[in-house]
């Protein structure tokens, strides 16, 4: 199984077009010393040759390029096997709309992040004026076959499993089960954990992600407060559905236990693991975990 990392940054990328934070102004400045990210998505294939997206982000143009063999078809066809999200918030969601000109357009999810894209954000709605979108709900806890575009076996499952988090903003009453979920793909030999947005690590989420080979996992914040204390927002990290990295609960100390590989992804661009020699990126390495970038590719 091939994993390839498409994009690492939160929403808005890394540097993001309107901030000038430290991270930001570091990645402008000498790019080398804050590598520069797209919006967070995830490639994976069993046979190198089928891929799936894992989320569609607003800059999926550029990382398809990205993917081994997904360049264009002359029957222009979308040159993945579908989509499999992991929530429906936008930097996750509006590549749909980019990829509308692909004819047939697979998405997977939870029932719950379905009805999100369905009725209160549109998306799946709009991108279906334009392409044959077809949506298969994915019961969380439960084991699913991905098919292929043929509908063929492609060799991968995927088990889409409900974490803490908050619905989008763009449906603040819409009911948070579900809406926010995490996956473990398998291709019956190895497995990993994709969590690209995880406001909580209980007991029974680590329990699946220290089954995994490969753990990718939300690095959205480094403190709880840091929109807060950059003035940038109202709420904690953990009020948006993010476990921030740091302290006695933070995700690090949780995530360096596990026996797997740990790799952070959906970095927010105000995270300061994003410079490369910065005390809190040691921080990480030292834990032995990984701050993710982008096409960094791993073989289970
Ligand atoms: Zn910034």
């Amino acid at each position: 199984m091939d994993v390839i990392l498409l994009g690492t940054a939160a929403g808005g990328g890394f540097p993001q077009w309107n901030c000038a934070c430290r991270p930001c102004r570091t990645a402008r400045r000498d790019p080398a010393s804050a590598l520069p990210r797209t919006q967070s998505s995830v490639a994976v294939s069993a046979d190198g040759a089928r891929w799936f997206l894992i989320n569609a982000s607003p800059d999926v143009r550029s990382q398809l390029a990205l993917i081994p063999g997904a360049g264009p078809r002359p029957s222009r066809e979308l040159p993945v096997e579908g989509v499999v999200l992991t929530d429906a918030e936008l930097d996750h969601t509006l590549g749909l709309l980019l990829l509308r000109e692909g004819r047939r357009l697979p998405v997977l999810a939870s029932p719950a992040i379905g009805s999100l894209l369905e009725r209160e954000g549109g998306v799946l709605r709009v991108a279906r004026a334009f392409a044959d979108a077809p949506f298969t709900p994915l019961e969380p806890g439960r084991a699913a076959c991905l098919p292929d575009r043929d509908g063929a076996p492609s060799g991968l499952t995927v088990t889409a499993f409900a974490v803490a988090g908050d619905p989008p903003r763009f449906a603040p009453d819409a009911p948070a089960d579900g809406a926010t979920t995490g996956l473990v793909i398998s291709d019956g030999r190895s497995s990993f954990a994709c969590v690209p947005g995880c406001g909580a690590l209980d007991g029974a989420t680590l329990e699946r992600l220290a089954a995994a080979g490969l753990v990718l996992f939300d690095g959205t914040c480094w403190t709880d407060d840091e929109l807060i204390s950059l003035g940038y927002g109202a709420r904690t990290a953990r009020a948006m559905g993010h476990v921030p990295m740091a302290g006695p609960a933070g995700s690090l100390a949780a995530l360096a236990q596990l026996p797997g590989r740990v790799v952070y992804v959906h970095i927010n661009n105000t995270n300061p693991v994003l410079i490369e020699d910065s005390p809190e990126r040691r921080a990480v390495t030292d834990a032995g975990l990984t701050v993710g970038a982008d096409g960094m590719r791993f073989s289970l």
